[in-house]
């Protein structure tokens, strides 16, 4: 479940912040041991987390402003919102 939208991942994979000995970083392949959060991968998600401390209250830890400023890049890189789901492979499908 995303920590901001409180939604579950539905079609697409959420990604995870994990709190390592060196911070909380953004763990692409979900290998990384520590306490983790899931974020959807879109920027709203990852904003509201970021806006209202969410990651700091999901690991329970506080984040640094460097860790901060890392995952505010990954969220600016993020799509803004989920793309259609009217994709022309699934309408045709049936
Ligand atoms: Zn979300």
């Amino acid at each position: 479940m995303c920590i901001a939208c409180r939604q579950g991942a539905g079609k697409r994979e959420l990604i995870r912040v994990v709190r390592t000995e060196a911070g909380v970083k953004v763990d692409p392949t979900g290998k990384l041991s520590g306490r983790g959060a899931y974020l959807h991968p879109l920027r709203v998600c990852w904003e509201k987390a970021l806006n209202h401390r969410l990651l700091q209250r999901a690991l329970r830890t506080p984040v640094s402003a460097e860790d901060l400023d890392a995952l505010a890049r990954h969220a600016a890189a993020l799509p803004d919102v989920e793309p259609d789901e009217d994709d022309d492979d699934a309408a045709q499908a049936s």
